[in-house]
């Protein structure tokens, strides 16, 4: 049970209730989501207290009725586009996350690298409100952006259309607000926050990694002045 908010680590937390879902499967069983929605009070985050461990919502994904996606791939690659526009490489290296294998295979086509160790561009969509351990699940993959890097995240946005947030599936609910100060406390910087998405009843936010403003070689060579070595 999780005991803080995800968000901003406060432990003043208020249970709203319970909502289950026997979820259907291909096998012809299903799988229980039971969804304790509660909210952060001190950020109005709100998420999942108790989802499922990720072994379990592993069997579920794998094991699961897929929908075929409503996306509009044209706007998810003008906003990768615009952001390659803030990068030197010419070629830039772009790795899509967890959603179907279709759009990363279109940023191939298009002439994208994938073929990278770490990236220019990585793209969330429709990932993080699946996620029971959002910061560690960034941490990584922010661990995987070169210094330069970008991430995009699309998802649903609780604020404006509240019904599709609430989906058996999803485990967090975002807004906009809350999407910027998670990346924030995670290294991030907001580039901004599309209107054009790729799914109507979401939000599509653009981050950077912070540079640090602090030069290290002019201090060594300013230390290295003063104390004359
Ligand atoms: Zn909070």
């Amino acid at each position: 049970m999780k005991s803080e908010c995800e968000i901003c680590g406060s432990a003043s937390l208020r249970r709203l209730g319970e909502r289950i879902y026997k979820m259907p499967l291909r096998d012809g069983g299903h799988f229980e989501f039971i969804q304790t929605d509660t909210i952060c009070e001190s950020c109005g985050f709100l998420f999942n207290t108790t989802p499922p461990p990720d072994d379990k919502l592993k069997y579920y994904y794998e094991r699961n009725r897929h929908c075929a996606g409503d996306y509009d791939y044209e706007n998810r690659l003008r906003m990768v586009k615009r952001m390659c526009g803030t990068i030197k490489y010419s070629v830039p290296a772009v790795k899509d996350i967890g959603s179907d294998s279709d759009f990363q295979d279109l940023l191939r086509d298009r002439g994208y690298r994938s073929d990278a160790e770490r990236f220019d561009i990585i793209t969330l969509y429709y990932v993080l409100e699946h996620i029971s351990g959002i910061r560690d699940f960034a941490k990584g993959i922010i661990a995987e952006l070169k210094p330069t890097g970008h991430l995009i995240v699309e998802v649903p946005d609780f604020a404006r259309c509240p019904i599709e947030s609430l989906y058996p599936e999803h485990l967090c609910h975002f807004t906009p607000f809350h999407l910027r100060i998670f990346c924030e406390s995670l290294g991030l910087e907001l580039i901004e926050t599309e209107v054009a998405h790729s799914r109507n009843f979401g939000f599509c936010s653009a981050f950077r990694l912070k540079t640090n403003p602090v030069n290290m070689e002019e201090i060594y060579t300013t230390f290295e002045d003063n104390y004359g070595h």
